[in-house]
């Protein structure tokens, strides 16, 4: 497939019409691609088509992840599992209040839930269960709870609350986002967004803050105030890295010594970035290749946007657009998910919106949402773009698609999903 993206060709902006601007000439209109006319289509019209087709799309990863699974969940994890539709259903509960949605995410729970009741039992001693939001079962005790709330369902509620607060994290957890601490953080604080303030207590974060400062400052070099290390590396990215842990720092409550921390390891990683503007997946790393949510500038990018939102520092917001550039010229991934494909580098310049309600930066998302929109099931058909490995997931595939479809509709409201709270 060559390169990892294709090159950027839509026009770096296009003003949208409005229902009283001049019709086009016929020569106009056939002198237009299919892409070049949904760019400058009303935002209201084009949110109508991303809604139809979030939707349709919606139908179909339910019928390829759950529809044929016989009810038995295999994978359970948000991010290439069965709780990646539970969470796309939701948001299309949120989007179109059809309680159908609503039961059918909260069924898919059931069974996530069920599936973790009997590993629990079955591999106690041999097996580890996974803790974090993203892939374990602070997902589905987190996600089930806030389903449950919305379902009036108060026994539901009080049962994956319980779950979640019998969560023990090993000793020997790792402090990312993936699989880590952070990850467990990250469920803790979205359970606090959505079901009330003192919801798991601040105690127990405090107790998990505590070992990830100890855990960074242990491992820091001269230059760098925090480092994690994760199989042998000392990433960098959203996923497994620096830009996820400080991400979730930066939504509780730190000492101001560990707010400096943070803000110096956020520093640290401004200053060593690639002179091409992007970041290495881990320290001293010298290939700038990758420009996924996971590893390379777009996580960041979302980071450093939230430590300008937080700190109101300026040299935040100068990096996170920086960043931003170099999604927009090398961002247009040959793959459709959020963690490393198009649907994810979209919610950088959505979150740059947010931050500077500048329109060029909401024109850029609804750009990779367009080129997505016009092309990628195409692409994909033909072999041009990856597909994923679990192609209709939510983290690697059309799931993801789906999910942006209907976060966009809403721009000022859209999250990166089990990342941006
Ligand atoms: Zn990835």
């Amino acid at each position: 497939m060559g390169d990892r993206y294709f090159p950027n060709e839509m026009p770096d902006y296009i003003p949208e019409t409005t229902t009283t601007a001049v019709e086009e000439t016929v020569t106009e209109r056939n002198n237009k691609d299919s892409l070049t006319k949904l760019l400058s289509l009303p935002y209201n019209i084009l949110s109508q088509r991303l809604k139809a087709s979030a939707l349709d799309l919606k139908d179909t990863v339910v019928r390829e992840t759950w529809g044929m699974s016989g009810k038995r969940v295999k994978d359970y994890s948000l991010y290439t599992g069965a709780l990646g539709t539970a969470y796309l259903l939701f948001k299309a509960y949120q989007v179109t209040k059809n309680h159908n949605d609503l039961k059918l995410c909260s069924d898919i729970i059931k069974a996530c839930d069920s599936e973790l009741l009997l590993l629990d039992i079955l591999m106690r001693r041999l097996l580890k269960l996974r803790v974090t939001f993203i892939c374990g079962r602070a997902g589905v005790c987190a996600l089930g709870a806030v389903a449950a709330k919305h379902a009036g369902d108060g026994r539901l509620l009080d049962h994956y609350l319980a779950q979640f607060k019998e969560i023990r994290l090993p000793s020997d957890l790792p402090y990312e986002l993936l699989y880590g601490r952070a990850g467990f953080l990250w469920a803790c604080s979205f359970l606090n967004k959505h079901i009330g303030k003192e919801t798991i207590s601040a105690s127990r974060k405090r107790a998990v803050v505590d070992e990830i400062i100890k855990a960074g400052r242990l491992t820091r070099n001269g230059k760098c105030p925090l480092l994690y290390e994760w199989h042998g590396k000392r990433y960098w990215g959203a996923a497994h890295g620096l830009a996820g842990i400080m991400l979730v720092l930066m939504d509780l409550e730190l000492t101001p010594d560990e707010v400096e921390d943070v803000k110096g390891t956020l520093h640290y990683m401004i200053k060593n970035h690639f002179p091409s503007g992007n970041y290495p997946s881990s320290e001293g790393n010298k290939s700038d290749c990758l420009v996924h949510w996971c590893h390379g500038a777009p996580g960041i990018a979302l980071t450093l946007a939230k430590a300008a939102e937080v700190f109101g520092d300026k040299e935040f917001l100068q990096a996170a657009m920086e960043a931003g550039e170099v999604v927009w010229n090398r961002g247009l991934l040959k793959r459709v998910g959020i963690c490393h494909g198009i649907s994810g580098n979209t919610y950088v310049f959505l979150s740059l919106y947010r931050l500077t309600g500048n329109v060029e930066y909401l024109y850029r998302a609804k750009a990779f949402a367009c080129f997505l929109h016009d092309r990628a099931q195409k692409l994909v058909s033909e072999g041009k773009m990856h597909g994923g490995d679990r192609p209709y997931s939510l983290f690697e595939g059309f799931g993801g698609m789906a999910y942006l479809f209907l976060d966009i509709l809403e721009p000022l409201e859209a999250r990166f999903p089990a990342y941006e709270l």
